[in-house]
This record gives structure tokens, sequence and C-alpha cells, in this order.
């Protein structure tokens, strides 16, 4: 991959990477139309890393269909897709991990212990095979944004991030490769997620400043779906993580699936 990036900078040419873990859908694409349009040269890569799942998270059943993806993105005119193996990524020799403090700490990162060493990890080897002029990310993904703009930040990469709005269903839910475990009826409790982010986004645009009632708001709302499980709501700061702020983070449970969902409360709900 390397020898190729060297080459299309040799010739001027800026060059835009999406890394991605295949399975895609419109949020994906979303992402690589954002970059189509803002650099000469498109590489999307696709790895299912293994260091960001835990031991008991869903690496197995993760969903893949290359050729499915193969055929999105060479309609969506990308130059190259880099599909590296794990043996490669991480040989057994490897020993190095990259720990991104604070924003990592809370939510996600307690939730799921040792995650975001598993991005960042990726996400710096991706960005040092790729040598990219900007790297695009989803808002869909909060804390990994903020984390991996502090990552490129502290480390001096060089690299612009560029983040994405996130891309939902017609009916709310934000898209996800995880959505395709849902059972019809666990499909239709998951619009709750975005139905309480859309109240308490309402109630922000009425005068509700209070983070403790705005998130009240929010439990109560998915308190009303008895499929749907809340592992968290909080209102954060989106650069830091740390509290208070207006980005309305959740996590839940439906079934055996966990789904994630954010957005900013000081601005509209789209649709
Ligand atoms: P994943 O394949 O799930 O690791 O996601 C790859 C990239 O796509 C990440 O930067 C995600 O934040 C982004 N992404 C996933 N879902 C969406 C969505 N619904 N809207 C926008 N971006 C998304």
């Amino acid at each position: 991959m390397l020898e190729a990036s060297r080459r299309w900078r040799r010739d001027g040419r800026s060059i835009g990477l999406v890394p991605t873990m295949g399975a895609l859908h419109a949020g994906h694409m979303r992402l690589v139309e954002t970059a189509r349009a803002e650099n000469d040269v498109v590489v999307v890569s696709h790895f299912v890393n293994p260091l960001q799942f835990g031991p008991n998270e869903d690496l197995d059943r993760y969903p893949r269909d290359w050729e499915r993806d193969d055929r999105m993105l060479r309609e969506a005119e990308v130059d190259a897709i880099y599909r590296p193996t794990a043996a490669t990524m991480y040989p057994p020799e490897a020993s190095t991990r990259v720990r991104v403090g604070g924003v990592t700490d809370a939510l996600e990162g307690a939730a799921r212990p040792g995650h975001f060493e598993g991005v960042a990890t990726v996400v710096t080897k991706l960005l040092a095979a790729v040598q990219p002029d900007r790297a695009y990310f989803g808002q869909k993904d909060a804390q990994q944004v903020a984390a991996v703009k502090r990552l490129a930040s502290d480390l001096d990469l060089g690299v612009e991030i560029r983040v994405v709005p996130t891309v939902r269903e017609q009916d709310g839910l934000a898209m996800s490769s995880r959505n395709a475990y849902l059972s019809p009826e666990e499909r239709r409790a998951a619009t709750a997620i975005s139905g309480a982010l859309r109240e308490a986004a309402g109630a922000f645009a009425s005068g509700e400043r209070d983070p403790h009632r705005l998130r009240a708001l929010i439990s109560g709302r998915l308190g009303l779906e008895p499929l749907v499980s809340p592992e968290y709501v909080e209102l954060v700061d989106a650069a830091t993580f740390q509290k208070p702020g207006t980005l309305a983070v959740v996590a839940a449970r439906i079934g055996k699936t966990r789904l994630i969902d954010n957005h900013d409360l000081s601005k509209p709900f789209p649709g």
C-alpha cells in the first residue's frame, strides 16, 4: 500500500482514507462520497480489527460480505481498497500499542476495556500505511472521533481528521453494520434511541438547559420501550468527553445487540 501512496504523492495527488470494517451501508458510503469530493485519490481500508473487540464481543459473527462491499466501492469510484490480514497487521512479535488517555476513559472506554487501544493502534497503522492528507470518520462513533482527533494532534501525524454527520434510516435509527443483528421486533424498538435524542433536542430548543433533566428525559423515553436496556446516557463535551456538555451520548442493548448513538442537543435533530 505504501508504494502506491508514495507514487500518488510524487504525482502531487491528494489522498483521502476511509477506514472501515466492511459490511458497508449508506453511512460508510457518505464518508466515501465526502472523501471523493475532497481528494484526488480515495483509499478505503477494510479490516475487521480483532484488537478492538473484547473477548465476549461479536468479532466472530461480525457481518462480512466482501463481494457486495467491492461492488459498492467500485460504483463509488474508489481508487484502492486496502485489505490487510490480521497476521500482517499483528505478527506475533508485535508488542506496540497506542493508548489515548482522557477522552477514552469513560463511557465506551469503560464499557469496552481495550477497545480504544485497539482503535488507536489500528488507526495509527492505517495512517502509516496509506499516509493520507485526510482521514474520514463518522460522527456516529463520537468518542472514537474525539480519540482519533486527540491521537492525530498529540502525535503530530500531519493528517486532517474529517468528521461526517451520522446517516440515519428513514425512521431515525442510526445506520450501523450491527443493525443487521436485530429481529423485526427489535428493529422497531430500536427507534426509541433516536426518538429519545430527538425529544431531548426539542426540549433543548424550547429552552431546557439542565443536563440532569435532559438526561432524565432521554432515559425516561428509553424506559418506555421494554426491549431496550440502556447502558449509559450522558451529556458530555464533544472534544473532551467530560461532563457537562451538549453532546448526548447513548449506549443500549436490544436483545444481544449493543447499539450506540449521539446527538448535539444544541442543534436540531435531522429529518
Ligand atoms: P465501522 O465499519 O463500523 O468501523 O465504521 C467505519 C466508519 O464509518 C467509522 O468512522 C464510523 O463512524 C462510520 N460510520 C458508521 N456508521 C455511520 C453512520 N450511520 N453515519 C456516518 N458514519 C458512520
